[in-house]
């Protein structure tokens, strides 16, 4: 034994080499890492998830963060995904964060309304503002700040990191002419979009993705909503549902979340930091991207080869939705001082988003119609 240590640190050359190793005590493996100093990852971290491991657009997008982290970093960082269930429920991926079971997550902040409602304002609301205006305030106009001073208590630091854009109304069995055809319906649609039907005289029920084709199919659900023709396809929808209504009031343009431990994120060196938050930003718009393009695609199998019914909410029905969503999301920032501050903001910005994108965005698609 000692023959060989002597011979291999001949071989290493060096008096350098040569501490090391007897510093190392005959501890195999670092020895060798002596010996090959090369592509040294320092720092892994695992990724849970809300979202199906591999998911069209969500769970995908959340493979785009990691990779884009590991090749950014030169694999100096190594982030692995897992999908809901495989380290925790989609439901735990907050608490298994702050608590640093993972060093990192993606999700989506309404999920954790538990905590404080006004997270739900870091995702979506009901006749909120779509993706582009979400992008604009949380990174131009103070959202992003005070989304970090909200989940700061939590020791994490929130990033948007995707982002569904604007989704379908959803998929049902009769049409809805009127606000009374909403009554008695029983629908998948979760969160404050919930509530708002519920006022509405629906029965809302939550019920994970993976479930609602049977739900449907069977009649335990009337209708239901998911995310719009990308999603939606993939389910299989349009087999057990005849009309596919639009827009997606209760959910304008959601956007999802990285967050990460902040013990983990104090431990890297500060480029490799700001990787992880420029990798956050790419995500955010690359899975925009996806959704844009694939969301066009699959509407039109939707329509030209599945012959599923595009129906449009009647205005009389939109207009009742928005005065029942004006009153929940006033009442969700009523509750606490951070929702006050919050929607203090967000309806700041919306309201001047709305004001000048009717005179650009909307004055545009208008006159390109
Ligand atoms: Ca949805």
């Amino acid at each position: 034994m000692m023959m060989k240590r002597r011979d291999f640190v001949t071989r290493l050359g060096g008096a350098a080499a040569g501490a090391g190793l007897l510093s190392a005590c005959g501890k195999k493996e670092e020895a060798s890492s002596t010996v090959k100093p090369a592509a040294r990852t320092e720092y892994k971290w695992d990724m849970v998830t809300t979202w199906p491991k591999d998911f069209p657009g969500l769970g995908t997008g959340a493979n785009t963060l990691a990779r884009l982290i590991n090749q950014m970093s030169g694999g100096r960082m190594q982030v692995t995904v897992y999908g809901a269930k495989e380290i925790v429920p989609a439901f735990e991926v907050f608490d298994a964060v702050a608590n640093g079971t993972a060093q990192m997550g993606h999700g989506a902040a309404y999920y954790w309304k538990g905590k404080n409602e006004a997270f739900q304002f870091f995702s979506t609301v009901p006749f909120g503002m779509n993706t582009q205006e979400m992008n604009g305030w949380l990174f131009h106009g103070g959202g992003l700040q005070l989304w970090q001073e909200a989940y700061a208590p939590f020791n994490l630091i929130p990033a948007p990191a995707g982002n569904t854009t604007v989704q379908m109304a959803g998929w049902f069995n009769k049409e809805i002419n009127s606000i009374e055809d909403l009554k008695g319906l029983k629908m998948r649609i979760p969160g404050l979009g919930g509530e708002v039907f519920s006022r509405a005289g629906g029965t809302p029920v939550n019920m994970p993705g993976g479930e609602l084709f049977t739900a449907l199919q069977t009649g335990v659900l009337d209708a239901t909503e998911w995310v719009g023709p990308y999603n939606d396809l993939a389910f299989g929808f349009y087999k057990v549902a005849k009309y596919y209504y639009y827009p997606g009031w209760h959910e304008p343009g959601t956007t999802l979340e990285a967050i990460i431990n902040k013990d983990a994120f104090a431990q890297l060196p500060e480029d490799l930091q700001a990787i992880v938050m420029s990798a956050c930003r790419v995500a955010n718009q690359d899975m925009v991207d996806e959704y844009t393009a694939n969301n066009n695609a699959a509407l039109h199998e939707l329509v030209n080869e599945h012959k599923v019914e595009l129906r449009r909410l009647p205005d009389d029905v939109l207009l009742r939705l928005k005065e029942l969503s004006d009153e929940v999301v006033q009442e969700v920032a009523n509750k606490s001082d951070l929702g006050k501050k919050v929607f203090a903001s967000y309806s700041k910005f919306r309201d001047q988003a709305h004001d000048w994108h009717n005179i650009s965005e909307r004055a545009y698609l208008n006159a390109r119609a």
